[in-house]
Formats: C-alpha cells, structure tokens, sequence
C-alpha cells in the first residue's frame, strides 16, 4: 500500500460554477471522496488553505514547501498539491527550488471546477495521485500533471486563459505521460540542489520589455525594490532609452536579472550595440537562460532568501538547471 499526501491549495479544482456560470469557491472540497478508484493507493487529505491562486504568495509556498520536508520524514510515499492554474508554475518550481525530494512531489489543478461538463479536476487528481505513487516519478523534483502530461515544475507553463490543455513546457516539451497502463518517462532529468530557506524576502518585481520603452518604469520602482526581473526582446536585448536608469538601480545594488519575453528559447549575450545583451551583462545584468519571468522571479526570490549576494547569486540565478 502506497501512502500519498493530498496537500489542497484552493483553486478551480475546489470550486463550483453558479448557475450564471460564475465560479466561486465552494466550502466542501469536490475531491475528497476519491478512495473508490485508487486501489494500493492510500490517500490522507489535508487543506493546506483555500484559495484562488491570484491570492497565493511567497509566503504560503514556503509553507508548503516545509509542510512537504515535514511528510518526507515522517515516512509518506509522494505528496499532490493541489492548486489554482493561475499562479500554479510559480508554487510548483518554488516547491522544485526549496526541496530536496527522494519522494515524488506533484502538482496539479483544473480548468473546470468541480460541476462542470467535463470538468479536469477529479482526473488531473487521480492522474497527480498514480504518478506520486509511482517509482518514475522519485527523484525527478517537483512534477506538474494536467491534462495526461507529466512536465517538470522548472519549465512548465500556462498558455492558455481556458482550455484544458493549457500546460506545456516550450522548446523541451513534457517528460511524460500518464495513460490507461500507467505512468511513463520519456526524459532523464538534471538533478538540482536544493536551496533551503526559512524565510521569503517580498520586494522583488517583474517588468516587461516594449518598443519604445524607457527608464520611467526603472525609476518609479520603490528604494525598497531587492531585485528585478525584466523580460527583455528577444534574444535578450532592451531599447536604449532605458539603460540610464538600468544602470542607476544596478549601481544603487540591485539584482537585474534578465529572460526574454519570447514563449520559445533562452536569453543570451550575443548582440553588441547599444541595449544589446552583450552591452546588457557588461553592465552587470544577470542573464537567467530558459525560465520564464514569471520562473526567474521565483528563483530569484529564493537565492536572495537563501543570503546569496554578487557572483554566488548570478551564478545561481544564471543556470536554469543548477
Ligand atoms: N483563477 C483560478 C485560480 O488560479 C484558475 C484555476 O484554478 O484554474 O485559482
């Protein structure tokens, strides 16, 4: 009998359409009563909180994340959580980042709610239950499971408002899949190490890049501001009018870590004029190869957490896979 931690989070998965088809959260979670179908599986059911993840933060992973070290202890097989899509990519990799799992660690939720036509929830969760009980599925960090893929928390993505095959992982695409026999991977996958930490720092902020932007948008950012991510063009470049007051926030010591705003590829160093990305890192910018904004926000938030400051943070922040 394998033993799965069932960690709900809130989100779509938990919550009910009205008749005017709004959809509001619901006071019994839909989806536990699923002991019927999961035979050798024992599932122990817990509600971390209840919320729609626009409402979760940096706070609420990290409690999770040590709920999650707690279960791994105590001797649980695999742990789901259970989760909003919105913000999901974000929990999930900050779970990835912070754990050191031997147990698989999967994370999951719906585009349907729960009385929905053919709502995801209930088979996204018995999908998340199957592959954290499986042995591929140890060892891999954290997993996200919809829609019968298995993609790694690290690259993992929203891409659509509602459709509910939204989650895809562009230019690597999902390291497996969960059918009628089972579990299966496609991938082997680069180990990381954990970064443990016992507190989240608040203050660090996404911008995107536009043609024809400028430094007002640097400029208006508090003195509080601990770090930026900026999602640049392309390869990894900025317009010109914004480097004055990028450089100013790099001098007063902030941490500007850049990605590029295109869905497929990674930022890189290799256009040499003014605001190219060669210019970029001669500045001091941190190029962060294969994350999303979204993602680069999250590990930089935790390498900051963790202490790390100069070169030990852009190392860190630098490598998608470290
Ligand atoms: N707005 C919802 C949330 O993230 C969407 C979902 O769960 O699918 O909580």
């Amino acid at each position: 009998m394998k033993h799965i931690l069932a960690l709900h989070t809130g989100g779509t998965i938990s919550m009910t359409a009205t008749d005017t088809g709004d959809v509001v959260p619901s006071a019994i979670n839909p989806l536990l009563d699923l002991s019927a179908h999961l035979e050798g599986i024992e599932v122990t059911s817990e509600e971390a909180f209840n919320l729609p993840s626009p409402h979760v933060t940096p706070a609420h992973m990290l409690a999770l994340s040590q709920r999650i070290r707690q279960a791994e202890a105590a001797g649980i097989d695999g742990v789901v959580v259970t989760h909003g899509t919105d913000t999901l990519e974000e929990t999930a990799y900050f779970l990835d980042l912070t754990l050191d799992p031997t147990i698989p660690v999967v994370v999951t939720g719906a585009m349907r709610s729960a009385n929905e036509i053919g709502s995801d929830g209930r088979y996204n969760f018995l999908s998340a239950i199957r592959t954290a009980a499986s042995a591929g599925a140890r060892h891999k960090g954290c997993l996200v499971v919809m829609n019968d893929e298995i993609h790694t928390a690290r690259f993992v993505t929203k891409t659509h408002t509602t459709n509910v095959a939204t989650f895809r992982t562009p230019t690597f695409g999902p390291v497996g899949l969960v059918n009628k026999d089972g579990v299966r991977f496609f991938q082997e996958l680069i180990n990381q190490q954990a970064c443990r930490i016992d507190h989240v720092i608040a203050k660090v902020f996404l911008l995107k890049a536009f043609a024809g932007m400028d430094g007002t948008l640097f400029d208006a950012l508090p003195t509080s501001t601990q770090g930026l991510v900026i999602e640049a063009l392309g390869a990894g470049n900025l317009p010109p009018a914004t480097l004055p007051a990028l450089r100013r926030l790099i001098d007063r010591g902030v941490p500007v870590v850049l990605v590029s705003r295109c869905f497929n590829g990674v930022a890189e160093d290799f256009y040499d004029y003014e605001g190219g990305g060669v210019n970029l890192k001669k500045m001091g910018v941190i190029f962060c190869q294969g994350l999303n904004g979204q993602k680069a926000r999250i590990k930089l938030i935790v390498g900051l957490s963790n202490g790390k400051q100069g070169a030990v943070l852009a190392d860190y922040v630098n490598n998608a896979i470290s």
